[in-house]
């Protein structure tokens, strides 16, 4: 009796202590990996990864505490782990890992690295309409002859260098192409500007997020019309530099330039400029690939532009990648 009365005493606060941790753990856990599978989500929506089911779902359920129990969202994040892992030749194991995150937090344009959804929905349309246009072809610029026109200042760099590294990365493709390109006052064919945070009736989800992340994207900001034009926007709360103490701008806008001549995202593990991350080259030009992809949008038909219409799940079977049950 004695002995019971000892044990319960002693007990009792080591089973309060182990209780307490216990709902630690269920409380704080699942919000952390909620989160945490949220910023996941929203980069794989943002960059191309999700297909249209998984895309809707998540935009449905992103706020409920549900949301990790929900398979096709579940199913939706390890097929975009798993196509994120192949496109950079990571190991296929479906499961996030360091090396991800970093990559997922490194510098990068703010275009996406593949096409998702069909057919396209005009609300994303012009996020979207890099590569194709909506009538499944290239997105062709139908001139070989482009105006462009820079409408704003930048604040950390002074107008007369912004025309020059501008000048000197359209430079790049002329070296390499047929395009020739050059500047007039306002309503060139491609309208360069610097901009911050959600900005030009664009979606925020494609708005610009202060300094670091997201640097730039271009597309075409009212469908292909002959009165259409392209747009290249640089993020303003970055600082943008000529050398390696900031983000480059010439390294930045010869990158962007290619998406508004049709070119989409390489792998992120090649040297291309059309790769997604950004990174200070110190000797910096085009690729055989960048000057191979201009040949394919321009002199390559259009039978080849039934790629620009393929969804995750094509892009995994291309890939040869097989879910596992798990
Ligand atoms: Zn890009
Ligand atoms: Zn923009």
């Amino acid at each position: 009796m004695f002995q019971e009365t000892m044990a319960t005493k002693l007990n009792f606060p080591v089973i309060i202590f182990f209780y307490l941790i216990y709902l630690t753990c269920v409380l704080n856990a699942n919000p952390v990996k909620m989160e945490e599978m949220k910023k996941e989500m929203d980069y794989f929506m943002n960059y191309g990864y999700l297909d249209e089911k998984g895309m809707e779902k998540y935009e449905q359920m992103k706020e409920s505490k549900d949301m990790m129990k929900e398979p096709m969202i579940m199913e939706s994040h390890k097929k975009a782990v798993m196509v994120f892992q192949k496109m950079n030749r990571m190991a296929m194991t479906g499961e996030m890992n360091d090396k991800m995150h970093k990559m997922m937090e490194a510098p990068r344009c703010g275009n996406p690295d593949m096409r998702m959804g069909e057919p396209l929905k005009p609300k994303r349309a012009k996020r979207f309409a890099v590569l194709c246009n909506d009538n499944k072809e290239y997105a062709k610029v139908p001139k070989r002859h482009i105006t462009y026109s820079i409408l704003n200042e930048s604040k950390s760099m002074d107008s007369d260098t912004v025309e020059r590294e501008i000048r000197r990365a359209f430079a790049f493709w002329i070296k390499k192409t047929n395009f020739t390109f050059s500047q007039v006052q306002n309503d060139g064919y491609f309208r360069i500007s610097f901009e911050t945070g959600v900005h030009s009736n664009e979606k925020e989800s494609s708005g610009f997020d202060g300094e670091g992340m997201r640097l730039a994207h271009a597309f075409d900001f009212h469908g292909r019309s002959p009165e259409g034009y392209q747009a290249i926007h640089f993020d303003d709360d970055e600082d943008w530099v000529v050398q390696n103490d900031g983000i480059n701008l010439l390294q930045v806008a010869t990158h962007e330039i290619g998406h508004a001549l049709g070119l989409a995202h390489e792998s992120f593990i090649y040297d291309a400029v059309m790769t997604p991350l950004y990174r200070y080259r110190p000797f910096f030009g085009l690729f055989e690939d960048d000057v191979k992809g201009v040949r394919k949008v321009y002199d390559g038909g259009d039978e080849d532009a039934k790629n620009c219409f393929r969804n995750v799940t094509q892009i995994m079977s291309d890939m040869n990648i097989t879910m596992k049950e798990s």
